[in-house]
């Protein structure tokens, strides 16, 4: 097999395509046994199944003639992967009809009630990225009575229209109204959705997907769902190759390391220096304008530096530069154990300013904060614009809310925003106004799934979906949507 992949592109709002084969398959099929043994280790689980939430989306021809679509696709549709997650226990609870399905709203709803009708046998619960998980049980929220009347009467919902999937869960769907008044006390037992996949699923050992990176924003709400259940952090790769496994699963995900397997790629390592830590303020907001050296080997590494890191893999990429930052903080055995730090590309720059993916993370972590402790109300997603068009130019975060909030707090949020930058560049801009005030735009619920509709319309995979934190010209579409749904907007007051 050789084909064509597309990578999600969502954090830059650009896909590409990128070479794929069958070593690539086997690598993947490498690192997830690899991370298995080590988690197994720690966490076993029984015979049984996984809920999974994994969607594969459409493949393609390109122009000329080979077959395109997502790595996930590829890796789910191999037979290698059947056979390999048979091995590691980790068979998913739903059938292929329902991953293979044309609609991941439909394929959504069909592992839900896969995962209710055998939950005594579910042994985790995974996603590729954390976020689909957080999506799932969302959703969970708004469909569970729909889920519990399918259950009762054996049933599918009228929801389900994709004739394939109605066939295969009229084969594992019985009427079973104990299960479905049980399933139905507890959830109406709940505060707040609070310990819900325990509830649900008494024997799952652990939550398990990538939760590093772009992901952490999405874990609170996720230790919210998982209650006491441990939330394991999986590997770290890309449609390029994958890089290294998690071999410490006991960390929790804002620990989380990646030891990298030596023979599944070849691995340069261009050094960083941070060039504009502001020393004054907190450190683990620096900001990342990097001086780069010469790329360096697997075992030249040293503890404590960041890097960026050079792929050159079995399906053809050489010394491709994956755009992440990554630093050593330690070594197993002989391979550097790696920490995923942010995509290198600045995300927001309008003069001297440098802000990157992390410190928008941490500037919105410390708002959403403020939020909660004031209202409870939570902040869904986000990302941010940079506007020129107003003199001085300004930077936009536009927040999605789970409920309304008072135009008091908001504003407090609005200052807080804005003083959670520190980065040097920003706050002396802002000092004598060559950067004017942060601007808080509160969008309509249901905005950011709109973003998501219209990256699946352009064949992204649910299951590789990011969502994009920064949003510019070039993406006029998103900007649009984002625009088109501002309910409110704030400016935070002037810097002192
Ligand atoms: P994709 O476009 O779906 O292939 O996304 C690949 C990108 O996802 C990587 O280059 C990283 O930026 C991010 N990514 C993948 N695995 C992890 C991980 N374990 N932790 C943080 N970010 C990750």
């Amino acid at each position: 097999m050789c084909c064509l992949i597309c990578s999600s592109g969502t954090t830059q709002g650009r896909p590409k395509f990128v070479p794929f084969n069958e070593e690539l398959v086997q690598t993947t099929m490498e690192i997830f046994t690899t991370s298995y043994a080590f988690r197994n280790r720690e966490f076993p689980i029984g015979n049984g199944k996984a809920l999974q939430f994994i969607y594969s989306s459409k493949q393609f021809k390109t122009k000329g003639g080979l077959a395109a679509g997502t790595a996930t696709t590829n890796v789910y549709r191999s037979e290698q992967f059947k056979k390999t997650m048979k091995a590691i226990q980790s068979q998913c609870c739903s059938p292929d009809e329902v991953i293979f399905g044309p609609d991941f709203r439909q394929s959504l709803y069909c592992h839900l009630l896969c995962g209710l009708i055998c939950r005594d046998e579910i042994q985790f619960v995974f996603s590729p990225f954390a976020h689909s998980t957080v999506y799932a049980f969302r959703t969970f929220e708004q469909v569970w009575e729909e889920l519990c009347d399918d259950i009762r009467t054996g049933v599918l919902s009228s929801r389900i229209t994709v004739p394939s999937i109605r066939a295969a869960l009229s084969k594992l769907l019985r009427p079973n109204p104990e299960l479905a008044d049980l399933i139905h006390d507890k959830c109406s037992g709940l505060n707040n959705w609070y310990g819900l996949i325990p509830e649900l699923f008494p024997h799952a050992k652990y939550i398990y997907g990538i939760m590093t990176g772009s992901m952490l924003p999405y874990l609170e709400k996720l230790r919210h769902y998982a209650g006491v259940l441990p939330l394991l952090s999986a590997d770290y790769g890309s449609s390029e190759g994958w890089i290294g496994a998690n071999v410490n699963p006991r960390l929790p995900p804002e620990f989380t390391t990646f030891a990298v397997l030596p023979d599944i790629g070849y691995f340069e390592f261009i050094p960083l220096t941070e060039r504009n830590k502001d020393q004054q303020q907190n450190k683990t907001a620096a900001t990342y304008s990097y001086a780069e050296s010469e790329p360096i080997g697997l075992t030249q590494v040293k503890i404590g530096e960041e890097y960026e890191i050079i792929v050159t893999n079995f399906a053809g990429l050489y010394r491709y530069r994956l755009g992440d930052v990554v630093k050593v903080m330690g070594f197993h055995n002989s391979t550097p154990e790696l920490q995923f730090v942010c995509r290198r590309n600045l995300l927001l720059s309008i003069n001297i300013d440098k802000n990157t993916e992390k410190d928008l993370q941490l500037a919105v972590e410390a708002g959403g904060k403020l939020l909660m402790k004031k209202t409870k109300v939570e902040v869904i997603d986000f990302t941010s614009h940079v506007d020129v068009s107003t003199d001085p130019g300004h930077y936009v975060i536009f927040w999605e809310l789970s409920s309304e909030a008072s135009d008091e707090v908001l504003n407090e949020c609005c200052d807080c925003l804005d003083r959670s930058f520190v980065d040097a560049g920003y706050v002396s801009s802002r000092k004598v106004n060559a950067i004017g005030a942060l601007e808080l735009r509160v969008v309509r619920r249901g905005t950011f799934q709109k973003i998501l509709d219209h990256y699946l319309g352009l064949g992204a995979a649910f299951s590789q979906f990011k969502t994009p934190r920064c949003v510019g010209q070039s993406n006029p579409k998103v900007l649009q949507i984002l625009c088109n749904n501002v309910v409110n907007n704030y400016f935070s007051a002037a810097f002192s």
